[in-house]
């Protein structure tokens, strides 16, 4: 039986992995481990770096895999990069799955920015009270400004982490609109900064702010390397069926 590697830590990765499951092939996941609680985790999964694509090519040959499919975040390039190069060396067949970009609508009010320090950048005119969900890693880009922050994290930053001033609140998707509605005007939000992930979990929050004229600077998708790519778990099922 082929085995397959599936690079997770997005809603996508999980919902490929259950339905990989029903095939005939040894499925494989692999997670980072930022997050501290991880949901979905099987005695199939694997957690931590790899150490680098010279690291992940000796996983992948010791475990001896025969298909890749990197299922992370749009916003996790590097190892969507160390995944192309790996298997490039191994002529390993390699898919990608990535869910596709929110697009901005005639009512969105939207700035659109390369990357999070741009998006640091772009509050320093307007915003006073800025719901932020970019994530903990990245929270630091913010930490200057003389704004009042709503950060919306899964788990809590790192002991020595600068954060912005502001609240921290600890949840984890999907958001509905009704509560991201409750939450934006609660807090008196201006601005919301958001990388453009796409998918529906989180999508909710940009809907709000559409409707309460709130503007969102978004954060535009990095580059990803070249190689197939599919927009969903059905489509990567598809492709895995027709490896195997
Ligand atoms: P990254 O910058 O692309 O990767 C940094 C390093 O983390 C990689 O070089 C690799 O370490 C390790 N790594 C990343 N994903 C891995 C995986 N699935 N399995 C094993 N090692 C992995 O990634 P990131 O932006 O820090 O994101 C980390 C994880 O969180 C990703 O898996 C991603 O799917 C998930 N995530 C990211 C975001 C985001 O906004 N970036 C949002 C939601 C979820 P080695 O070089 O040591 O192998």
């Amino acid at each position: 039986m082929k085995r397959v590697l599936i690079l997770g830590g997005t809603g996508d990765a999980s919902e490929l992995a259950a339905k990989a499951s029903t095939l005939p092939v040894e499925v494989r996941v692999s997670l980072a481990g930022r997050t501290r609680e991880p949901h979905n985790v099987s005695e199939n999964t694997r957690i931590g770096g790899f150490g680098g694509v010279a690291g992940l090519t000796t996983y992948l040959c010791e475990q001896e895999i025969d298909l890749l499919i990197d299922a992370t975040h749009p916003f996790a390039t590097q190892i969507s990069f160390n995944a192309a190069a790996a298997a490039a060396e191994l002529g390993l067949p390699r898919l990608m799955l990535v869910r596709p970009a929110w697009q901005q609508i005639p009512q969105d009010w939207w700035q659109e920015v390369e990357n999070v320090e741009a998006a640091a950048d772009a509050l320093t005119e307007h915003a006073k009270r800025v719901f932020l969900t970019v994530g903990r890693q990245q929270l630091g880009s913010f930490a200057h400004l003389d704004v009042w922050f709503l950060m919306r994290l899964i788990d809590p930053p790192e002991e020595n982490a600068t954060v912005p001033k502001g609240l921290l609140l600890y949840n984890r998707g999907p958001f509905d609109l009704t509560s991201e509605r409750q939450l934006l005007t609660q807090y008196e939000i201006d601005t919301i900064v958001s990388k453009n992930s796409g998918g529906s979990a989180t999508y909710a929050k940009i809907i709000a702010a559409r409707e309460l004229g709130i503007k969102v600077v978004m954060v535009k998708r990095p580059s990803v390397p070249i190689g197939e790519q599919v927009e969903d778990a059905e489509s990567a099922i598809s492709w895995l069926a027709s490896k195997i």
